[in-house]
């Protein structure tokens, strides 16, 4: 954001700020370099998904989350930490998260055909950018359309900054799609706005426990509390509830003492391409022998 700042400021011409500052210099030519590269990248074939397992309190896979890689020409992997908020103020991110969106579907749909796969959800991420668009719900719906992908398997993760602002159009299209059949997972719980009155009035299906709780609560007192609040919110709301970036047995075995019975972290496995994920859950036609 200080960098957009400083960018829009430099835009704006010779009354505001002059940069002779070398680093910042090369900071924006970095940024604008990683802005046109980002531009190629859907032609290009650049984006790739990968999938991390989510595990129940008996070790079974329960799901995955797809999650976003973008392998640049020259630099390999980018993060989406990198490259999604750069997306979200290009608005890039609306053609990205479509691919996403789509071709997370399109193995929802090969899955739902696999009598040992077809329990797997899909959970996917939305930015606020693409939950903002007047015809989202009609987009989400094309894609369960067309891929074939049932709505009953797919979980959309959204974060709690959905709800500050604009909160009865997000709950609107909630409800339109949760008729259909698709779950809401609220990502990133406790790190956000947190009035908790909304909770009660969306259709959510799922509180997913922040990584930032899961990593101290072994050494930290106040995530411990945040942790256990959590868990006894969601069940007193009816709602599941996932720990998300588990690394430890001790903090699984913490976790599953206090309740939370769904675990998503490296401790179970990193996100992974689909021909690496655990079970041989590779299921696309063209694999098959
Ligand atoms: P998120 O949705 O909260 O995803 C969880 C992140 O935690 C992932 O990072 C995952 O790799 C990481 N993680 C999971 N378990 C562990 C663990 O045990 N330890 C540690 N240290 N990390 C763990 P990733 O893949 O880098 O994604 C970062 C963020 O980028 C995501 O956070 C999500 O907000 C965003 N993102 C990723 N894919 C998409 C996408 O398709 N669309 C949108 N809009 N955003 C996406
Ligand atoms: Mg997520
Ligand atoms: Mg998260
Ligand atoms: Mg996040």
């Amino acid at each position: 954001q200080a960098d957009t700042a400083l960018f829009q400021a430099k835009v704006a011409g010779r009354d505001t700020l002059s940069f002779f500052d070398p680093e910042i210099q090369a900071r924006l030519q970095a940024r604008a370099r990683l802005e046109s590269d980002l531009r190629q990248a859907l032609p290009r074939g650049e984006f790739q998904l990968y999938y991390q397992p989510q595990i129940t309190a008996d070790g079974e896979m329960c799901g995955v989350e797809a999650l976003l890689r973008w392998q640049h020409p020259g630099r390999g992997v980018v993060s989406p930490g990198e490259f999604i908020p750069l997306a979200e103020e290009n608005r890039m991110i609306l053609a990205i998260g479509g691919w996403a969106l789509e071709s997370a579907c399109r193995q929802l749909a090969f899955w739902a055909a696999d009598p040992e796969r077809q329990h797997l959800v899909m959970a996917v991420n939305v930015s606020p950018v693409q939950f903002r668009e007047d015809d989202f719900v009609e987009q989400v719906l094309a894609i369960l359309d067309a891929t074939r992908a049932p709505a009953r398997r797919l979980k959309l993760e959204v974060t709690e900054s959905l709800f500050m602002e604009e909160r009865d159009d997000a709950r609107a299209k909630m409800l339109r799609l949760s008729e259909r059949g698709v779950r809401f997972s609220l990502d990133d719980f406790g790190t956000g706005y947190s009035s908790l009155s909304y909770l009660k009035r969306l259709p959510l299906a799922q509180l997913k426990i922040d990584q930032s709780f899961v990593r101290d609560l072994l050494e930290d007192q106040t995530s411990a509390a945040i942790v256990i609040s959590i868990i006894s919110l969601a069940r007193s709301l009816e709602l599941d509830v996932i720990a998300e970036g588990g690394e430890t047995e001790a903090q699984r075995d913490w976790l599953t003492t206090h309740g939370c019975t769904r675990f998503q972290g490296y401790l179970f496995s990193r996100p992974q391409p689909l021909e690496r994920l655990p079970l041989s859950l590779s299921a696309t036609t063209s694999d098959s022998p």
